[in-house]
This record gives C-alpha cells, structure tokens and sequence, in this order.
C-alpha cells in the first residue's frame, strides 16, 4: 500500500521526467526553424540568380540586335559608297554625299551602343558570378545544417522515447485512482504536477484557497487530491517538508 509521502515522491519523480520531455519536445520543434531561415535565405538568392540570368539573357538579345542593325548599316554604307563613285552629276552627288553621311553618323552612334551595352553584360556577368559563388556557399551551408539537423532530431527522438518508457513505467506504479488524473496533466502540459497546499488553505501555484476539508480528507484517507482549479496535486506543506 502506498502512503501519501511515497506516491507523492512519485509523482516528483514523474514531474521531472515530464519536464525534461518537454525541454526535449521545445529543442525538436525549434532545430528546423531555424533551419527554414537559411531554407529561405537560400530561395531568395536562388531567386536573384535566375533573374539576373534573365535580364542578362535580354542584353544579349539586345547587343545581338544592334549586331544587325550595324551589319545592315554597313552594307547600305558600301553601296553608297559604290554609287558615289558612278555619280557625275554634281548635285546628285553632293545628295549621295549626304546620305553616307547620315549613314556614317547611324553607324557611329549603333557602334557606340554596342560597346557600352558590351561592358554592362560584362559587368552583369561578372555579377552573376559572385552571386553563384554566395549561393553555392549558402547551399553547401544549408545542406551541412540540415544533416545536422536531421541527426540531433532523430537523437532527440530516442532520448524521447526513452524518457517516455519511463513516465509510462512510473505511470503504472502510481496508484491506480490518481494514475488518469496525471497523464492527463501530462498531456495538457500542466507543468509542474504538484502544488503545495499552504496552510492558509491556498494552492500554491494558483493561489485559489480551497475548503480545509479537501486537505484533512486527503491525510485522513492517505491519497493526494487535486486543485479544483488548476488540477495540480496538493501535497500538504507537513508532508512535503518531511
Ligand atoms: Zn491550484
């Protein structure tokens, strides 16, 4: 038969098994957020990439279409040129003169376009290499972590299990009319299971007072009762300074 001092060792012992299980429970749910940080940063800069492989992609098509227009301005410029040399008239010729010109003056400015649209996909490029070389470090960071990551939680999930074989083990030895009472405490994460009864009649963890009775019954019967509050169990000051 166990007496109100040993069940209430008991229940101790339950208490800090449970708190350790959910120390345990807090570490397995914060290792993967701070994962899905890196996880996020990661996409962002995967995001950075494929854009700038975008825009550069539509300077290429850019520089390729000044290309054409500069091609087809010089056959224009070669077949004024040859016209000129055919021309006697004097104003026809002074109007072809003016056309290469004006073709010249287009091929000036298509030339100098092209350079400086050049140097910006150059630039652009020599960009998209530092953002690789950042991502493929994020990538290589975030691949380490999550082994990692994937190693402490499955050794979280054994020490849990083990701690859990224990709780049932002392759950079984406690008597059998407070045993529904405190794995229901346990499951609602009502942590600690114990309060104190003060000798005002108060439960010390939610300072509600309770009827003198509660706690006379219980040393008379040798059983310990719960707060009608918070549910926690009362162990009576005498007993627990014992
Ligand atoms: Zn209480």
């Amino acid at each position: 038969m166990n007496s109100i001092v040993e069940t209430a060792k008991m229940v101790s012992v339950l208490e800090n098994l449970s708190l350790k299980q959910k120390v345990l429970s807090r570490s397995s749910e914060l290792l993967p957020s701070k994962l899905g940080e890196l996880e996020h940063i990661v996409g962002e800069e995967r995001d950075d990439v494929s854009s700038l492989v975008e825009s550069i992609r539509a300077q290429e098509d850019s520089c390729n279409k000044v290309q054409t227009d500069i091609e087809s301005l010089e056959v224009r410029q070669k077949e004024a040129g040859e016209r000129l040399t055919s021309i006697t008239n004097q104003r026809e010729y002074q109007a072809a003169l003016k056309e290469v010109e004006v073709i010249e003056g287009q091929l000036a400015q298509r030339k100098g376009q092209l350079t400086e649209d050049h140097e910006r996909l150059e630039a652009m490029k020599t960009f998209l290499g530092t953002l690789n070389t950042r991502l493929e470090g994020h990538e290589k960071d975030f691949g380490e972590r999550a082994s990692k990551v994937e190693t402490t939680l499955s050794s979280l999930q054994g020490d849990s299990d083990t701690l859990q074989k224990e709780i049932d083990d002392v759950l079984s030895k406690v008597p059998n009319e407070i045993q529904r009472s405190l794995n229901q405490l346990i499951v609602r994460d009502i942590l600690p299971l114990t309060a104190s009864a003060l000798s005002n009649n108060v439960c010390s963890a939610c300072r509600m007072s309770f009827p003198a009775q509660l706690i006379m019954t219980a040393v008379k019967e040798n059983q310990l009762v719960q707060c009608p509050n918070c549910f926690r169990f009362l162990v009576p000051e005498t007993t627990e300074n014992k």
